[in-house]
């Protein structure tokens, strides 16, 4: 009987090995995760620590359904090396697991990006439902809370704390809001919102160290040895790939063709197999991976990942859209087409190479091209075959009160909903696969996870 192992419960661990049992039923298939928790769904944490859903919203998969498929799930089972040569990994308890092929589905971790003391006592990265619980156990009224990053999770974990009623300070490490994803218009109405949740953000924040005692972080230091402090102190700046249990320390995991390694029986997908410093987290992309390299894995045919840098979120409440290249510097080359965006809160702009190819989009606000605009993307459409609906639909911006769709919240994707649809109903999202329910909302229908 073939011994596989995951190394990681998140969505790409979790869709390989549904992958491997599917096609092999008699397979031995161990997941080991470093967390205590079955399956959950991540972009969720910041409406859970808000207390803006309850915990059952989170489970993506209870444990009877590990019992069901047959997982040998082992949980709080931190890997801490990979004996590639004697196909094992040994845990955190000195426990080793051998397998006949390996899947490494571990995500990446937070290193600080240069402030002292990131690790410890109560330092809150805001990745694992732990840290998300510590803010939803305390009562924000009267409190104080600190954001230091930029990026995705940064933006979750101002919204979970000016929503749970944090006096919330966000800093920001540059100059400008996310620069390499967001433009100037892009930022200000980001910027905005932060605003309006009641959030405070100081750009350009020189944070040194933590300021922390054995016990607990109390504030963050900054260049000039001033403290800030606080009672929530997040930091989500600086991510690498979580692989410290690699053969060689400090190493790089070199990947090849269908998910494979450096390592005979090894594979890697999802965040973990993005290069240091990408910000890039995605939800929808780790699970297309995971199911890739589930295939992979059983010699089977498969997806070749995508090169595509993409993002889907909700920062602060809204859409946002990030495909391929998103800003232009002065005389690249790089052409934009905008429209009259800024419109209100919604902001589209196509990116063109010189020679007119579309390498880019950003979405705020609306997304419904979303899914036509990336495949265009990957496909190199010129600027001269964009469907010309698409680009009405795109630029007008009466039009979009017409379309009908709604998020999905957990990976964000823009599903269309018949004429039909009504609240209550059930619909499931075509990409990530969540079940959700229809809820009348002030501009139209929205979704909520069933169950
Ligand atoms: C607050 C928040 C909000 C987000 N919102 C969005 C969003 O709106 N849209 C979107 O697209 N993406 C979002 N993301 C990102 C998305 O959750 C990730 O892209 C996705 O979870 C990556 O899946 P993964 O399986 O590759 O890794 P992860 O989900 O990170 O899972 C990795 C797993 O490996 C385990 N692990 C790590 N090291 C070890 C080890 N040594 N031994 C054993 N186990 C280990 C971890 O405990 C974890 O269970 C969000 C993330 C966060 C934190």
């Amino acid at each position: 009987m073939a011994k596989y192992v995951i190394v990681g419960n998140g969505v790409a661990g979790m869709r390989a090995a549904e992958v491997v049992r599917r096609e092999d039923d008699t397979a031995d298939v161990i997941i080991l995760s470093e967390e205590s928790h079955p399956f959950y769904r991540r972009p969720q944490l910041a409406d859970f620590a808000s207390g803006a859903v309850g915990e059952s919203r989170l489970w993506a998969k209870r444990s009877e359904y590990y019992v069901k498929q047959r997982f040998d799930l082992r949980l709080s089972s931190k890997v801490v090396a990979l004996d590639a040569a004697g196909r094992s990994v040994t845990m955190a308890d000195g426990g080793t697991v051998h397998y006949d092929k390996i899947l490494l589905a571990t995500g990446r971790r937070v290193t600080g990006g240069g402030v002292a003391g990131s690790d410890s006592p109560g330092v809150n990265h805001f990745k694992t439902l732990d840290e998300a619980r510590v803010i939803r156990d305390m009562d924000g009224a009267g409190k104080a809370g600190l954001v230091y990053g930029d990026g995705l999770v940064a933006l979750e974990l101002v919204r979970a704390l000016t929503s749970a009623g944090f006096s919330t300070t966000y800093l920001v490490p540059g100059a400008a809001l996310w620069p390499e994803v967001l433009d100037v218009d892009a930022a200000g109405i980001m910027a905005s919102r932060i605003g309006a949740a009641g959030a405070e953000i100081v750009f350009g924040a020189q944070v040194r160290a933590v300021d922390a005692d054995e016990n607990r972080a109390r504030g963050l230091v900054f260049a000039g040895g001033d403290v800030l402090s606080a009672d929530v102190v997040g930091l989500c700046a600086g991510y690498e790939p979580a692989l410290e249990f690699l053969p060689d320390a400090g190493g790089e995991l070199m990947l090849g063709a269908g998910y494979s390694t450096q390592w005979d029986g090894v594979f890697a997908a999802g965040d973990v197999t993005e290069s240091r410093d990408n910000r890039y987290f995605n939800w929808l992309r780790s699970w297309r991976q995971g199911e890739a390299a589930g295939a992979a894995m059983m010699g089977l045919p498969f997806d070749e990942p995508s090169r595509l840098s993409t993002l889907n979120m909700a920062p602060l409440g809204l859409s946002l859209v990030a495909i391929g290249q998103t800003t232009v510097a002065y005389r690249s080359g790089f052409t934009e087409m905008r429209g009259d965006y800024p419109y209100g809160e919604v902001y589209k702009k196509l990116v063109f190479a010189a020679d007119e190819t579309l390498v880019g989009t950003l979405l705020l606000g609306n997304i419904a091209e979303a899914g036509a605009l990336e495949e265009a993307i990957r496909g190199g459409v010129k600027k001269a075959d964009l469907p010309a609906g698409l680009l009405h639909q795109m630029f007008d911006v009466t039009y979009r009160v017409m379309a009908r769709g709604v998020q999905c919240p957990i990976c964000k994707h823009e599903i269309q909903l018949g004429s039909d649809a009504a609240a209550g109903d059930l619909v499931t999202c075509p990409i990530c696969g969540s079940d959700l329910r229809l809820v009348d909302g002030a501009a139209g229908f929205s979704a909520r996870v069933s169950g």
